[in-house]
């Protein structure tokens, strides 16, 4: 069957408002390292997968090694009710790296419902359904985390059980603290912070939900101390901070190994998914013992930390510390961002350029400063053709998201900027 047919299946029997990437979507059939074939044949350079599941490449032996010998075994899983070897060494590993003092981890199947967990620990913690969210985020897809994404073109339902004030703080680039200076945005959004909370909340909040760089949102990086202001007003109230950390964790950003340790602080709580399992379905929460302890019924997740996705979850995790994977994104993505602000400043569509690490968004604009969705599509059907695939994004559709996976190497780096370069100066071309 071709990649056509399986298009056209696939709209007849799936919902119209699942996204699909490109004007002639692709199947991926074999991958390896940063390369994807699809079943036309095609392969393509990914540069968008680093952050959605394959944190560190395809075909990594150690990953099918440990979920190998796991499979083996015969227990593809029995039931969380039974004792999980590699969940536990997993759940240290990940409290010991928190940071959080007398940390404990919860694992999930996703994202989403890691963010619907820590929001559950939260309230019932602070015994308050009242949380603040940040403009412009993206936290999931289920009834709590779809009600407090604020990302307008993301809240598939406006339908919430819980009570969600928004701050400014996410996206920098354009809106009414736009062109201000590191400083002077700080003490604008925590302003702002102050003001939300006198005048839209009760005062007992709950807890503040952040991704420390937006991901959906444009890979838009807030200054560093942001959340350490923002963390002071917090205290001073006694709300949760929650850093999700779905996209900036495991080292991605490059200087730090979570997003949120740019600004200072530890947070109360902290979510993860996507790259954890390098492609297996893992996520999970890792919080203060006592806020993480404060249910007092039975919860459990069936499938979440079963023993396949733990033994997948802890080779990855072992892998990108042992290979310094941190510091080869530290490394590449000054690479990139340099290499991508001399396109800018050849091309003016290209109206930033900006990230951290291998988190790197390129914002399209149109001649008079205005988003270009337009731009944004021709760059990423222009970079397929050229043989590379990358990801969009931005409350307007506007950015072009760059996240390869973890163990890139400079060859590659060099070829998605001579592609990058080329598809942009298309892009430039038509803009108007
Ligand atoms: N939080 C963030 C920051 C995300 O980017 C995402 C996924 N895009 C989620 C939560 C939800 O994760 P999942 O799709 O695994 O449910």
């Amino acid at each position: 069957m071709s990649e056509s047919e399986l298009l056209s299946r696939h709209r007849a029997v799936l919902p119209n408002w699942l996204a699909l990437y490109y004007d002639e979507p692709i199947e991926i059939a074999h991958a390896e390292g940063r390369h994807v074939t699809d079943s036309d044949g095609v392969t393509y350079l990914d540069f968008f997968a680093g952050i959605l599941t394959n944190a560190i490449g395809y075909g990594v032996a150690e990953i099918s090694d440990a979920v190998r010998s796991q499979i083996d075994t015969g227990v593809l899983h029995t039931s969380t009710l039974y004792l999980i070897r590699k969940q536990v060494e997993l759940a240290e590993q990940i409290a010991e790296l928190s940071g959080i003092p007398d940390a404990k981890v919860f694992f999930t199947n996703s994202g989403t419902e890691a963010n619907e967990t820590a929001l559950m620990l939260a309230t019932q913690y602070r015994r308050s359904n009242q949380v603040l969210a940040l403009r412009n985020s993206y936290h999931g897809r289920a009834f709590a985390t779809v009600g407090i994404t604020g990302n307008r073109g993301w809240s598939a339902s406006a339908l919430s059980p819980v009570k969600v004030s928004y701050v400014h703080g996410g996206y920098r680039f354009r809106g009414p603290f736009a062109g201000m200076s590191d400083a002077d945005y700080i003490a604008a959004c925590v302003d702002d912070l102050r003001d939300v909370l006198a005048t839209t909340t009760s005062g007992d909040v709950a807890a503040m939900i952040a991704e420390p760089i937006q991901g959906v949102g444009g890979f838009s990086v807030p200054p560093d101390g942001l959340f350490g202001a923002f963390k002071e007003v917090l205290d001073e109230y006694g709300i949760l901070l929650i850093s999700d950390e779905v996209q900036t964790g495991w080292g991605r950003t490059g200087e730090h190994f979570w997003g949120i340790q740019a600004h200072g602080v530890t947070p109360d709580l902290m979510t993860f998914a996507k790259g954890l399992g390098n492609g297996l379905a893992i996520g999970g929460v890792v919080a203060r013992g006592e806020i993480m302890d404060c249910l007092t019924a039975n919860s459990i997740s069936t499938f979440g930390g079963n023993p396949v996705s733990t033994a997948g979850a802890k080779a990855t995790l072992d892998y990108l510390l042992a290979h310094d994977l941190q510091g080869n994104a530290a490394k590449l993505g000054d690479k990139l961002l340099g290499g991508l602000r001399d396109v800018a400043g050849r091309y003016p569509v290209l109206g930033d350029v900006r990230g951290k690490g291998l988190m790197i968004g390129l914002e399209l604009v149109g001649r008079g400063g205005d988003p270009a969705p337009g731009a944004a599509g021709r760059v990423l059907e222009e970079t397929k053709s050229r043989g590379l695939l990358v990801g969009k994004g931005g409350l307007h559709g506007n950015v072009i998201r760059l996240a390869p996976p973890m163990t890139l190497t400079e060859e590659e780096a060099d070829e998605a900027l001579s592609i990058l370069d080329a598809s942009v100066a298309v892009a430039d071309r038509e803009v108007s």
